[in-house]
């Protein structure tokens, strides 16, 4: 999915949370911030290539938005750099041993991974064969499922409508007076 709707799904369901059980601003950035995350970390090595050698501002935005087949040309170090940086944060392997390794804290980081586990499995989905499969059982395979990407127009469409009317709802809700006493 895009990162806007990626961000806008995880504030709508901390908002949710947070009606339900205390959420302290901390854990709702930290929210927010894991479940866009995993878009952003793989633009780094573009990052340090156009701050310190030929890259550029222009080249990390052709490939922040390529199609595939359609990313500019870039060394061999910063294409494998991305290639994995993009890999690590969306598989459900590393997310499941980063959640085992964080149990005993659970209470602290358990909606920051929630944040990540929500990328995850809302990616798995709306990516296809053809559209940047989701390398969810990285490093031990890089194949994805082939799921509906999330650029087919009709999809984008109804996705930020469910936005719309989600937080409509949310909101809606918020402001009705308790009706439990
Ligand atoms: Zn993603």
């Amino acid at each position: 999915m895009d990162i806007l709707a990626h961000g806008l799904w995880a504030g709508l369901g901390v908002r949710w949370l947070a009606r339900r059980r205390p959420v302290t601003r901390p854990q709702a950035v930290a929210a927010v911030t894991l479940s866009v995350l995993p878009d952003l970390a793989h633009l780094t090595p573009l990052l340090v290539w156009a701050v310190f050698g030929d890259g550029s501002a222009r080249i990390l935005l052709d490939y922040a938005v390529a199609l595939p087949g359609d990313e500019p040309a870039m060394p061999f170090w910063v294409g494998e750099a991305a290639h994995h940086l993009h890999c690590i944060p969306h598989s459900a392997l590393i997310a499941g041993a980063a959640t085992l390794l964080l149990w005993p804290w659970r209470r602290r980081v358990g909606l920051a991974l929630a944040g990540w586990w929500l990328h995850i499995v809302i990616d798995v989905f709306t990516h296809s064969a053809d559209f940047y499969p989701v390398p969810v059982f990285y490093p031990i395979t890089q194949q994805g499922f082939d799921g509906l990407a999330w650029n087919t127009p009709w999809f984008m469409a109804l996705n930020y409508l469910a936005i719309a009317l989600a937080a409509w709802r949310l909101r809606r809700r918020s402001g009705a007076p308790s009706r439990s006493g």
